[in-house]
Parts: C-alpha cells; sequence; structure tokens
C-alpha cells in the first residue's frame, strides 16, 4: 500500500511536475476518487485511484512510460558510480519512480530511448523470442553501398565469427550515410557490422524500436511521456 501525497501522485505520471500539479488541483481541475479535490497535500492511496484532470483519467495506472532522446554521453544505465546516466535528465520526481532503459544504446549512440518501470513490458520487448525491429539512422567512414546491403541481407558473419539475422542497410541519397534496421540487439551490433565491412561507424543514432518512433519534435536530451496511443501500440 502506497499513500501519497496528491501532488506527488500526479507528478509520477510524468506529466507533470509536482508545481504544476499543485496548481491544477488549486484550480479545480482534479478530481480524485469522484471528488474535485481541492488540497495537493491530501493523501491518498496511489494503487488504482480513479484521478482525472479535466474529466480525463490519468491514473489508475500504475506504470510510466517515457519517450527519451538519448544525447551521446549519458550512459543507458539507472546509475553509475562515476558517470551520468540516462536518468539524470530527468526531473528529481521521475528518478525515484523505479524508471529503467528498455534495451540499451552505447554512450556515444543517441536517439530513441523508452523508459518505463512496468517491468513485464520491458521484458517482453526484449526477449529474443519475440523481438522488435530497430532502425538506425548511421553515418560511416566511407561510401555504402550495394554491396553492403547485400551483405547486411545475407546474414552477416562479424569478426569473431558471431553470425547475425538477416538485416536491412538502406542507401540514403548522402553516399555515407544510411538506415539500418536490425531484428536482434547484439552487442555493438551496427558498429561491428559496419566495422566489418571496413566502414566503421561515425555517428549513430535510433530512430525506431517496433512501433515506436522518435518524436522528430523532442530535442536531443529532451523527453516526454508516451501519448496513449503509443502506450497502446506497445501492447
Ligand atoms: N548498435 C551499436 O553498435 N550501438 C548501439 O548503441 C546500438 C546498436
Amino acid at each position: 500500500i502506497l499513500i501519497e501525497r496528491l501532488d506527488k501522485i500526479l507528478a509520477g505520471t510524468g506529466r507533470w511536475s509536482r508545481r504544476e500539479a499543485g496548481e491544477l488541483v488549486r484550480a479545480g481541475r482534479v478530481e480524485a476518487a469522484g471528488a474535485v479535490a481541492r488540497r495537493p497535500e491530501e493523501k491518498y492511496e496511489r494503487e488504482g485511484l480513479d484521478l482525472r484532470v479535466d474529466g480525463e483519467q490519468v491514473c489508475g495506472e500504475r506504470y510510466v512510460y517515457l519517450m527519451l532522446h538519448k544525447p551521446a554521453g549519458l550512459l543507458s544505465a539507472t546509475e553509475d558510480p562515476r558517470q551520468p546516466t540516462v536518468l539524470d535528465l530527468l526531473p528529481e520526481h521521475l528518478r525515484r519512480v523505479g524508471l529503467f532503459p528498455v534495451g540499451r544504446l552505447d554512450k556515444d549512440t543517441e536517439g530513441l530511448l523508452l523508459l518505463t518501470n512496468d517491468g513485464p513490458l520491458g521484458h517482453r520487448l526484449l526477449t529474443p523470442a519475440r523481438h522488435v525491429d530497430k532502425v538506425y539512422f548511421v553515418r560511416a567512414a566511407g561510401r555504402l553501398d550495394e554491396e553492403d546491403a547485400a551483405a547486411f541481407r545475407a546474414g552477416m558473419m562479424l569478426g569473431d565469427g558471431l553470425r547475425c539475422l538477416p538485416a536491412e542497410l538502406e542507401l540514403l541519397p548522402e553516399p555515407d550515410a544510411g538506415l539500418v534496421t536490425l531484428r536482434e540487439g547484439k552487442y555493438h551490433q551496427v558498429k561491428r557490422m559496419l566495422a566489418a565491412r571496413g566502414k566503421p561507424v561515425l555517428y549513430l543514432k535510433r530512430l525506431s524500436m517496433g512501433p515506436l518512433e522518435l518524436d522528430p519534435e523532442l530535442v536531443t536530451g529532451g523527453w516526454r511521456p508516451l501519448t496513449e496511443e503509443e502506450r497502446k501500440r506497445l501492447k
């Protein structure tokens, strides 16, 4: 049982800061357990609470789902003794709700990262048996060509003898750029595949993960809660 202040429960959805949540309550826009709430400091049992803002249900939700545009330089981890992690991009109240990144991007890789505290969903998205396609924009040291694309399609053998599933390399108008689609997620996979072609990766950015696409409006380092529609697509 988790009894918490109303403003904290609202902020825990990731949609408002604690201060904004307090303002919503004081403006009479929040209903909790069937009645208009008046005091942000009022305490409620979070689990199963019927919570509405402007009539729209926002809670009863147990989990938080955030889309993050990861910048280079941060670890895809929840904590590290020495280096900053993606959780450092979030405000204080969202750092304590048990969020974890679903899958990892290398420290120098940018782009789409899903953060959630929904363990079962994270597990489902990562389990190899149900692997979701991931699409990356890549810039390589060298001109990408049809032969590279054919090698990706055939299922590449990496330097250490590791065999990859067939993947896709779509060539883009700029000769050193491409879109890579993977159906698996081996360690440093895109970098190792292109290194095996003699064209090391210079820049890598994840654009999508299964049905979830990086919001082009989201600045590097920015985040937002998933929309209802995006959450449904993931289920
Ligand atoms: N492949 C890589 O090499 N790095 C990533 O971060 C993701 C895919």
